[in-house]
């Protein structure tokens, strides 16, 4: 049975620069051959001209609505960082901080390191404080992830409509967060959010690791910072919604937070860590043994993103490249199965941002037709037989072609 290898170049497409993107000028073989046997055409990830965050994109190519899905970052941040959501949790992205004695923050970081015994003092905090909380009938996890970075969860009669208590800059007192709504859940949750932030103010003082800190002239971990609050919609698995079992391999935690929420499997690959310095050996090869086992398979390659923030249109066509190398030595497994290749949206490098022109794609497979199109690139793929289509139309394709779509009608 054929199944679906789906890879995606996070940020991959681009506007032209000195006539060409970086698509158009890498040397890619392997994914060129694809191209010339199947079918291309050009992708609105959203709809044409709106921007999308990588989350917002992920979800529509995964066949969501995005404006009825997403729900705010801090609950896909949260999945991503294997914390396990209910529908109607909600959840935060936080950042460890150092403020000053009157709570102005003076560093939104806490100097940005912090050592695996120094999130592990701060979860140990969170439990106490969290332990602390079930007065109020919530119940707060908290899970530390890279650098300054955690996610904090609230669970019960709660609510995602409350204001940050992070002020987004330095030289700002930590905010006091305000309901958004007359709802009871909303002031309910800004009580506790208020509550929190000031206990763990004063527990901080009495923290081991903070000593330690101030001896080494390192700033002390004295503030937790809110933002970007979410809450877990109740969504139906893809499996369910399009009869395909799906797996991701992704090195990116957000991405894999959008995956899970789906119901995609996520699993992780050696190497594959989500920057530009990513070897995709493991990956790839990993990504074509699920196939035996998944009908759809999802390959998320992040380091065309990165280096398009940074400007860098050769670091982009190497990882292209690099990618591409991997993919080769592979792609007699992959001529009976499908092969999509696309991006979730055009991050140029001479933008550095995200933008809302299309992204090329490529379908191809054993059922697919053939077009002209040779080169998988901005400037040749809107000439292919797909026309162009909405990021929320792949889904429904593929599970047409792998059969397991039910008829519209009789
Ligand atoms: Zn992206
Ligand atoms: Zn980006």
């Amino acid at each position: 049975m054929p199944s679906v290898l789906w890879i995606l170049f996070d940020g991959g497409g681009d506007r032209p620069v000195g006539g060409k993107t970086a698509f158009h000028t890498a040397f890619k073989p392997a994914i060129d051959y694809l191209t010339s046997l199947g079918s291309c055409g050009i992708m609105d990830p959203i709809s044409p001209g709106v921007r999308p965050g990588s989350d917002t994109a992920h979800l529509s190519l995964f066949g969501y609505d995005p404006y009825r899905y997403y729900t705010g970052r801090g609950a896909f941040e949260a999945l991503g960082a294997d914390v396990e959501l209910k529908p109607g949790d909600v959840a935060f992205r936080t950042n460890l901080a150092t403020v000053d004695e009157g709570g102005v923050v003076i560093d939104r970081r806490a100097g940005r390191y912090i050592s695996p015994d120094e999130a592990r003092a701060v979860e140990e905090l969170m439990y106490r404080i969290g332990r602390e909380a079930e007065k109020f009938g919530v119940e707060v996890f908290y899970r530390s992830t890279v650098e300054h970075r955690g996610v904090l969860v609230l669970r019960g009669a709660v609510s995602h409509r409350v204001g940050d208590t992070d002020p987004h800059k330095v030289g700002a007192p930590l905010l006091k967060s305000t309901p958004l709504d007359d709802s009871r859940e909303a002031a309910k949750t800004a009580e506790v959010v208020n509550w929190l932030t000031e206990r763990f103010r004063e527990l901080a003082r009495e923290l081991e690791i903070n000593k330690a800190r101030q001896r080494e002239g390192r700033p002390p971990i004295n503030a937790i910072l809110l933002r970007g609050g979410g809450y877990m919609p109740k969504i139906e698995p893809i499996r369910e919604k399009y009869g395909v079992k799906a797996a991701a391999i992704a090195g990116v935690a957000l991405i894999r937070g959008v995956a899970r929420a789906v119901g995609i499997e996520t699993h992780t690959a050696p190497g594959l860590v989500g920057t530009k310095d990513d070897v995709f050996d493991e990956a790839v090869r990993r990504a074509v043994e699920l196939m035996s086992s998944y009908q759809l398979v999802f390959l998320h390659v992040k380091g065309t993103d990165s280096t398009s923030h940074d400007s860098d249109f050769a670091g982009k066509v190497s990882v292209i490249e690099r990618f591409d190398k991997t993919l080769s030595s592979h792609l007699d497994k992959l001529l009976d199965h499908y092969v999509v290749v696309t991006s979730d949206h055009a991050t140029p490098v001479l933008v550095r941002e995200h933008t809302g022109e299309p992204v090329p794609l490529l379908l191809y497979g054993p059922d697919v037709v053939q077009d002209d199109v040779a080169k998988f690139s901005e400037l040749t793929c809107w000439r292919g037989a797909l026309g162009r289509v909405r990021g929320i139309d792949i889904m429904p394709t593929l599970a047409s072609y792998l059969g397991t779509s039910e008829k519209f009608g009789e």
